[in-house]
């Protein structure tokens, strides 16, 4: 995969994958690059001043150092999830208990994770406290 920013003349500038630089060329000399804002075929390839993906190191790369949407989600997913398990901790089926307590300064202010009911998250929700839910990897031995 290889990526291009792209401009319309209408101002927007936006990126178009292609499999390869061939494929872009030949989308754009079949006309098939159309502006997703205004659906005008008036767009052509701007040059990037760095690869954002290999941050300079020989442009159009290999594929391999392409990194599609979906990866770069799972990379920043795989980050938030190393923080949080690394800087909270884990109550586990306390967490509503542990909430409260901490909402209501009977308990040491901390970070915390865990799980709750529907219910019980409902109730917090009451209680102005907002949740923050990301899947976590599932580490059988923590949730025992
Ligand atoms: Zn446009």
């Amino acid at each position: 995969m290889i990526v291009f920013d792209l401009a319309c003349e209408c101002g927007l500038i936006f990126e178009g994958w292609f499999g390869d630089r061939g494929d872009f060329e030949r989308q754009e000399a079949e006309g098939l690059l159309v502006c997703p804002a205004c659906g005008g075929a008036e767009v052509r390839k701007i040059l990037s001043p760095v690869c954002r993906y290999c941050r300079g190191q020989g442009g159009d790369g290999p594929p391999a150092a392409a990194v599609s949407p979906e990866t770069k989600a799972m990379e920043l997913l795989k980050i938030l999830q190393n923080y949080v398990l690394n800087n909270f901790e884990n109550v586990g089926p306390r967490l509503c208990e542990e909430s409260l307590k901490l909402r209501y300064g009977l308990a040491e202010e901390r970070n915390i994770r865990g799980g709750v009911t529907p219910a019980e998250e409902e109730m917090l929700g009451r209680e102005g406290i907002k949740l923050l839910k990301i899947p976590l990897p599932v580490k059988p031995e923590e949730d025992a």
